[in-house]
Protein backbone atom coordinates (compact mmCIF):
# COMPACT_ATOMS: atom_id res chain seq x y z
CA UNK A 1 0.00 0.00 0.00
CA UNK A 2 1.28 3.44 -0.85
CA UNK A 3 2.22 5.39 2.11
CA UNK A 4 -0.76 8.24 1.46
CA UNK A 5 -3.01 5.24 0.85
CA UNK A 6 -2.46 3.93 4.46
CA UNK A 7 -2.54 7.35 6.02
CA UNK A 8 -6.06 7.50 4.35
CA UNK A 9 -6.60 4.27 5.74
CA UNK A 10 -6.15 5.10 9.14
CA UNK A 11 -7.14 8.22 9.20
CA UNK A 12 -10.77 6.93 8.14
CA UNK A 13 -10.79 4.32 10.62
CA UNK A 14 -9.73 7.07 13.82
CA UNK A 15 -13.11 8.75 12.26
CA UNK A 16 -15.19 6.11 12.02
CA UNK A 17 -13.48 5.02 16.45
CA UNK A 18 -14.74 8.71 17.34
CA UNK A 19 -17.71 8.39 15.70
CA UNK A 20 -19.92 5.26 16.00
CA UNK A 21 -23.34 7.27 15.68
CA UNK A 22 -25.08 10.55 15.41
CA UNK A 23 -25.66 13.84 17.14
CA UNK A 24 -27.69 15.36 14.70
CA UNK A 25 -30.75 13.08 15.28
CA UNK A 26 -33.85 13.90 17.39
CA UNK A 27 -33.44 13.23 21.12
CA UNK A 28 -35.59 10.04 22.06
CA UNK A 29 -39.14 11.30 24.31
CA UNK A 30 -37.95 11.93 27.84
CA UNK A 31 -34.47 10.70 27.77
CA UNK A 32 -31.22 12.23 26.94
CA UNK A 33 -29.86 10.02 23.96
CA UNK A 34 -29.92 11.24 20.71
CA UNK A 35 -31.10 8.24 18.22
CA UNK A 36 -28.30 5.98 17.50
CA UNK A 37 -26.29 8.10 20.13
CA UNK A 38 -22.69 6.73 20.31
CA UNK A 39 -22.41 8.62 23.97
CA UNK A 40 -24.83 6.31 25.42
CA UNK A 41 -22.87 3.40 27.64
CA UNK A 42 -22.14 0.44 25.93
CA UNK A 43 -23.43 -2.94 26.99
CA UNK A 44 -21.54 -4.90 29.45
CA UNK A 45 -19.92 -7.64 27.60
CA UNK A 46 -20.83 -11.61 28.23
CA UNK A 47 -19.06 -14.30 27.13
CA UNK A 48 -22.21 -17.06 26.46
CA UNK A 49 -21.60 -20.53 27.69
CA UNK A 50 -22.18 -23.16 24.75
CA UNK A 51 -25.49 -24.91 24.79
CA UNK A 52 -26.01 -28.79 26.24
CA UNK A 53 -26.46 -31.74 23.98
CA UNK A 54 -28.16 -34.65 25.33
CA UNK A 55 -24.96 -36.40 25.72
CA UNK A 56 -22.90 -33.03 27.11
CA UNK A 57 -23.48 -30.44 29.39
CA UNK A 58 -22.88 -26.87 28.39
CA UNK A 59 -21.76 -24.46 30.18
CA UNK A 60 -22.90 -21.08 31.87
CA UNK A 61 -22.38 -17.27 30.83
CA UNK A 62 -19.41 -15.65 32.19
CA UNK A 63 -21.28 -13.43 34.51
CA UNK A 64 -24.16 -16.52 35.89
CA UNK A 65 -23.36 -17.41 39.28
CA UNK A 66 -23.42 -21.77 38.81
CA UNK A 67 -25.93 -23.52 41.55
CA UNK A 68 -24.93 -26.51 40.80
CA UNK A 69 -22.25 -27.43 38.09
CA UNK A 70 -22.27 -31.10 38.39
CA UNK A 71 -19.99 -31.08 41.56
CA UNK A 72 -21.49 -30.76 44.57
CA UNK A 73 -24.61 -29.32 46.45
CA UNK A 74 -22.52 -26.72 48.47
CA UNK A 75 -25.13 -24.59 47.22
CA UNK A 76 -27.94 -25.96 48.84
CA UNK A 77 -29.53 -27.00 52.01
CA UNK A 78 -32.36 -29.10 52.83
CA UNK A 79 -34.19 -27.32 55.69
CA UNK A 80 -31.39 -26.11 58.35
CA UNK A 81 -29.34 -28.96 57.24
CA UNK A 82 -26.87 -29.96 54.88
CA UNK A 83 -28.83 -30.92 51.53
CA UNK A 84 -29.65 -34.62 51.12
CA UNK A 85 -30.07 -35.03 47.85
CA UNK A 86 -27.27 -37.65 46.41
CA UNK A 87 -24.94 -36.45 43.42
CA UNK A 88 -24.75 -39.23 41.18
CA UNK A 89 -22.59 -38.92 37.61
CA UNK A 90 -22.50 -34.60 38.15
CA UNK A 91 -26.29 -34.88 38.39
CA UNK A 92 -28.12 -34.02 41.77
CA UNK A 93 -31.40 -36.84 42.09
CA UNK A 94 -34.70 -35.71 44.48
CA UNK A 95 -35.16 -37.50 47.33
CA UNK A 96 -34.65 -36.62 51.55
CA UNK A 97 -37.22 -33.50 50.64
CA UNK A 98 -37.06 -30.16 49.09
CA UNK A 99 -33.29 -28.48 48.56
CA UNK A 100 -33.32 -24.95 48.66
CA UNK A 101 -30.46 -22.44 47.57
CA UNK A 102 -28.34 -20.93 50.45
CA UNK A 103 -28.58 -17.43 48.69
CA UNK A 104 -30.97 -15.35 48.51
CA UNK A 105 -31.85 -13.92 44.84
CA UNK A 106 -33.99 -10.67 43.11
CA UNK A 107 -35.97 -9.06 42.64
CA UNK A 108 -35.43 -10.01 38.97
CA UNK A 109 -33.40 -12.79 37.48
CA UNK A 110 -32.91 -15.32 34.44
CA UNK A 111 -33.03 -18.51 35.55
CA UNK A 112 -31.60 -21.63 33.75
CA UNK A 113 -32.23 -25.33 34.43
CA UNK A 114 -31.81 -29.00 33.21
CA UNK A 115 -33.93 -31.99 34.40
CA UNK A 116 -34.76 -35.52 33.57
CA UNK A 117 -37.77 -37.56 34.57
CA UNK A 118 -37.36 -40.91 35.77
CA UNK A 119 -36.86 -43.99 33.66
CA UNK A 120 -39.17 -46.23 33.27
CA UNK A 121 -41.93 -43.44 33.58
CA UNK A 122 -44.15 -45.13 36.26
CA UNK A 123 -47.31 -43.32 37.66
CA UNK A 124 -49.81 -41.05 35.68
CA UNK A 125 -50.74 -37.70 36.35
CA UNK A 126 -49.36 -35.73 38.42
CA UNK A 127 -47.46 -38.44 40.27
CA UNK A 128 -45.10 -39.09 37.19
CA UNK A 129 -41.89 -37.13 36.96
CA UNK A 130 -43.12 -34.69 40.03
CA UNK A 131 -40.78 -32.03 40.89
CA UNK A 132 -40.38 -28.12 40.75
CA UNK A 133 -38.75 -24.99 40.69
CA UNK A 134 -40.37 -22.31 43.59
CA UNK A 135 -38.98 -19.31 42.55
CA UNK A 136 -38.73 -17.17 46.10
CA UNK A 137 -39.63 -20.24 47.68
CA UNK A 138 -43.01 -20.13 47.03
CA UNK A 139 -43.60 -19.80 43.40
CA UNK A 140 -43.72 -23.02 41.37
CA UNK A 141 -43.22 -23.40 38.09
CA UNK A 142 -43.66 -27.11 37.91
CA UNK A 143 -41.83 -29.73 36.59
CA UNK A 144 -43.65 -32.92 35.42
CA UNK A 145 -43.20 -35.58 33.18
CA UNK A 146 -45.41 -34.38 30.60
CA UNK A 147 -44.46 -37.13 27.65
CA UNK A 148 -47.81 -38.81 26.87
CA UNK A 149 -49.01 -38.15 30.27
CA UNK A 150 -52.37 -36.23 30.50
CA UNK A 151 -52.87 -34.34 34.19
CA UNK A 152 -54.87 -30.64 35.07
CA UNK A 153 -53.74 -28.26 32.20
CA UNK A 154 -52.42 -26.01 35.33
CA UNK A 155 -50.39 -28.83 36.58
CA UNK A 156 -48.40 -29.58 33.64
CA UNK A 157 -45.04 -28.83 33.02
CA UNK A 158 -44.22 -25.44 33.40
CA UNK A 159 -47.18 -24.48 34.28
CA UNK A 160 -47.78 -21.83 36.78
CA UNK A 161 -48.75 -24.27 39.67
CA UNK A 162 -52.54 -23.71 40.06
CA UNK A 163 -53.29 -21.09 37.83
CA UNK A 164 -51.81 -20.97 34.01
CA UNK A 165 -51.09 -23.78 31.98
CA UNK A 166 -48.00 -23.70 29.54
CA UNK A 167 -48.91 -22.39 25.83
CA UNK A 168 -48.21 -25.77 24.79
CA UNK A 169 -46.27 -29.07 25.85
CA UNK A 170 -42.95 -28.79 24.41
CA UNK A 171 -42.13 -32.35 26.68
CA UNK A 172 -39.16 -34.56 25.77
CA UNK A 173 -39.52 -38.22 26.60
CA UNK A 174 -38.26 -39.60 30.12
CA UNK A 175 -34.51 -40.08 30.42
CA UNK A 176 -33.68 -37.28 27.93
CA UNK A 177 -32.72 -33.97 28.93
CA UNK A 178 -35.23 -31.46 28.99
CA UNK A 179 -33.96 -27.06 29.99
CA UNK A 180 -36.16 -24.71 31.69
CA UNK A 181 -35.27 -21.11 30.93
CA UNK A 182 -37.32 -18.72 32.84
CA UNK A 183 -37.30 -14.89 33.03
CA UNK A 184 -38.82 -13.74 36.56
CA UNK A 185 -39.93 -10.32 37.65
CA UNK A 186 -40.32 -10.84 41.14
CA UNK A 187 -43.34 -8.76 42.85
CA UNK A 188 -42.66 -5.37 44.22
CA UNK A 189 -44.61 -4.45 47.87
CA UNK A 190 -45.09 -1.19 49.69
CA UNK A 191 -46.18 -1.28 53.07
CA UNK A 192 -46.99 -4.94 52.82
CA UNK A 193 -49.27 -4.80 49.90
CA UNK A 194 -48.82 -5.06 46.30
CA UNK A 195 -47.88 -2.49 44.67
CA UNK A 196 -46.55 -4.92 41.46
CA UNK A 197 -46.98 -8.25 40.64
CA UNK A 198 -44.42 -11.25 39.75
CA UNK A 199 -44.49 -12.09 35.69
CA UNK A 200 -42.74 -14.64 34.72
CA UNK A 201 -41.52 -15.96 31.17
CA UNK A 202 -40.94 -19.54 30.41
CA UNK A 203 -39.24 -21.56 27.50
CA UNK A 204 -39.23 -25.39 27.84
CA UNK A 205 -36.48 -26.83 25.93
CA UNK A 206 -36.41 -23.71 23.99
CA UNK A 207 -39.78 -23.18 23.08
CA UNK A 208 -41.74 -20.48 24.85
CA UNK A 209 -44.83 -21.89 27.50
CA UNK A 210 -44.94 -18.65 29.43
CA UNK A 211 -45.08 -14.95 27.86
CA UNK A 212 -44.76 -12.50 30.20
CA UNK A 213 -47.34 -14.03 32.19
CA UNK A 214 -48.49 -12.02 35.56
CA UNK A 215 -48.83 -14.29 38.57
CA UNK A 216 -52.06 -14.40 40.67
CA UNK A 217 -50.16 -14.90 43.50
CA UNK A 218 -48.53 -18.05 45.19
CA UNK A 219 -48.96 -21.46 43.68
CA UNK A 220 -50.98 -23.27 46.74
CA UNK A 221 -52.48 -26.97 46.05
CA UNK A 222 -56.35 -26.90 45.62
CA UNK A 223 -57.19 -23.45 46.35
CA UNK A 224 -56.50 -20.15 44.69
CA UNK A 225 -53.06 -18.19 45.31
CA UNK A 226 -52.73 -15.09 46.71
CA UNK A 227 -49.81 -12.36 47.29
CA UNK A 228 -48.18 -12.40 51.15
CA UNK A 229 -45.71 -9.59 51.01
CA UNK A 230 -41.61 -10.96 51.65
CA UNK A 231 -38.37 -9.03 50.68
CA UNK A 232 -36.87 -7.95 47.28
CA UNK A 233 -34.66 -11.83 47.54
CA UNK A 234 -35.32 -15.03 48.50
CA UNK A 235 -34.32 -18.26 47.72
CA UNK A 236 -35.16 -21.03 44.83
CA UNK A 237 -36.42 -24.27 45.65
CA UNK A 238 -36.40 -27.81 44.23
CA UNK A 239 -39.46 -29.80 45.11
CA UNK A 240 -39.30 -33.74 46.18
CA UNK A 241 -42.34 -34.76 45.40
CA UNK A 242 -41.69 -38.60 46.02
CA UNK A 243 -39.65 -39.06 42.34
CA UNK A 244 -35.66 -38.95 41.30
CA UNK A 245 -36.18 -36.34 39.40
CA UNK A 246 -32.43 -35.21 38.53
CA UNK A 247 -31.06 -31.92 37.40
CA UNK A 248 -27.94 -30.69 36.16
CA UNK A 249 -26.52 -26.99 35.08
CA UNK A 250 -28.42 -25.02 37.18
CA UNK A 251 -27.40 -21.51 36.69
CA UNK A 252 -28.81 -17.65 37.80
CA UNK A 253 -27.81 -14.05 36.51
CA UNK A 254 -29.64 -11.26 38.25
CA UNK A 255 -30.76 -8.71 35.37
CA UNK A 256 -32.09 -5.56 35.42
CA UNK A 257 -35.44 -3.88 34.13
CA UNK A 258 -34.90 -1.00 31.66
CA UNK A 259 -34.42 2.44 33.98
CA UNK A 260 -36.91 5.38 33.47
CA UNK A 261 -34.05 7.45 31.95
CA UNK A 262 -33.37 4.71 28.94
CA UNK A 263 -37.37 4.45 28.64
CA UNK A 264 -38.23 8.01 28.31
CA UNK A 265 -41.68 8.78 28.11
CA UNK A 266 -42.39 5.87 25.97
CA UNK A 267 -44.33 5.16 23.13
CA UNK A 268 -47.23 6.82 22.42
CA UNK A 269 -50.57 4.82 22.52
CA UNK A 270 -53.47 5.19 20.87
CA UNK A 271 -52.28 7.61 18.08
MG1 LIG B 1 -44.46 -30.10 41.56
Amino acid sequence: MKPTLLLTALLSTAALADDLGYTDTPIIPGTKWHVHDSGRPQPRIVTPGLPSTQEKVGTAPSDAIALFDGTDLSKWKSGNAEAKWKVLNGEAIAGGGDLQTKDEFGPDYQLHLEWTAPVPATGKSQGRGNSGVFLFGRYEIQVLDNYENQTYPDGQATAIYGYMPPQVNSSRKPGEWQTYDIIFEGPRFKEGKLEKPAIVTVLHNGVVTQNHTVLIGGTPHRTVGTYQAHPEKGPIKLQDHGNPVRYRNIWIRPIQMPSPEDVGSGPVIGK
